[in-house]
């Protein structure tokens, strides 16, 4: 299939670039590099270079694909509460950029890469589809705002679309290359954060004090690869107009401290650590209810935590 990957030059753009294009798929790539690395893409990938707010680069980009895997946007937590109109604009309005390029060419597929920060802080878990959506932060919101923007495309341009809500996302991939590896400055991430720590600057744990069987937060772990199989299965899943809402996890939540027990075993030493006060939005406990996900694409994750933390380490 023809396919445009949008944000194909970031940490899982570009996991999904080479997955797709090992399986056979013929990808153009649009992206703006501004967080992304070009490095990061095969040589023989299509790769138009440019912002999604720019609507005849979209359609020239567009032409000829089938469907469109629209990973492109802001997607930092931190920055989103200072610059939410930035956020708007490259996330809200580039996604309407793209989805009109889409209804000009009568291009009827997309799978869009959205996040659990859709959800806020769902008091119930794990937390299926049918929670109810608070986010907490601009970052959070714009994703929302593009699900109802695609579920009224759906409506309106009789799209398919499948928006997947991922939870927290590591791991890496080798390719003939060498590893796509994470590669976030600032880095927030508890696994690649973890990995750099040293006694000289050891990994700070946000919280000690959390009503948890540890006391520290829990998270649910997904590995990249699993991540792309459902963008895959999701993309061969798109029969119908319709927007369906997809959680993308392990179902498992694992401790602050389960994490760093699995990375002092990647790297065989203790990992040094430090405490430090919450930080500021954390809630105790994310945890995605994942049986819809295995009903409606037929997807289940295979890897687990301890090769999520020994990919990210190979990769780093
Ligand atoms: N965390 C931590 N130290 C760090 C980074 C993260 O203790 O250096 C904690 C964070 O408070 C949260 C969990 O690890 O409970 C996962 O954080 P991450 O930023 O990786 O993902 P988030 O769940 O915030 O999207």
């Amino acid at each position: 299939m023809k396919i445009l990957v949008t944000g194909g030059t970031g940490y899982i753009g570009s996991h999904a670039v080479e997955i797709l294009m090992n399986s056979g798929h013929e990808v153009t790539v649009l992206d703006d590099c501004s967080t992304g690395h070009l490095d990061s893409l095969p040589p023989t990938v299509r790769f138009i270079q440019g912002s999604l707010l720019d609507p005849d680069l979209v359609v020239r980009a567009l032409k000829g694909c089938e469907a469109v895997m629209h990973f492109a946007g802001k997607s930092l937590v931190g920055e989103s509460v200072k610059k939410p109109d930035l956020y708007r604009q490259v996330n809200v309005a580039g996604t309407k950029v793209l989805l009109d390029g889409m209804n000009t060419l009568g291009i009827k597929k997309i799978v869009f890469s959205s996040s659990a920060a859709t959800y806020g802080e769902p008091e119930k878990s794990p937390i299926s589809e049918k929670a109810q959506c608070v986010p907490t932060n601009p970052y959070g919101e714009t994703k929302l705002a593009i699900e109802r923007d695609l579920s009224t495309a759906a409506l309106t341009q009789h799209l398919a679309a499948i928006s997947l809500r991922y939870f927290n996302v590591a791991g890496a991939l080798k390719t003939q290359r060498g590893w796509l590896a994470e590669r976030h400055e600032p880095e927030t991430h508890l696994i690649p954060n973890a990995l750099r720590a040293t006694k000289e600057s050891p990994l700070r744990i946000f919280g000690r004090d959390w009503n948890t069987p540890d006391r520290t937060c829990i998270r649910d772990y997904v590995h990249v690869v699993d991540l792309i199989d459902a963008h895959v299965k999701a993309l061969n899943a798109l029969v119908d107009s319709k927007h369906h809402i997809i959680n993308i996890g392990s179902g498992t939540g694992y401790s602050v401290m389960q994490v760093v027990d699995a990375v002092s075993r990647v790297k065989n030493s203790e990992l040094a650590t430090v405490d430090a006060p919450r930080r500021a939005g954390d809630p105790a406990v994310l945890v995605a209810d994942i049986s819809k996900a295995e009903k409606l694409i037929n997807w289940k994750p295979v890897k687990g935590l301890d090769e999520m933390v020994e990919d990210t380490f190979k990769a780093s």
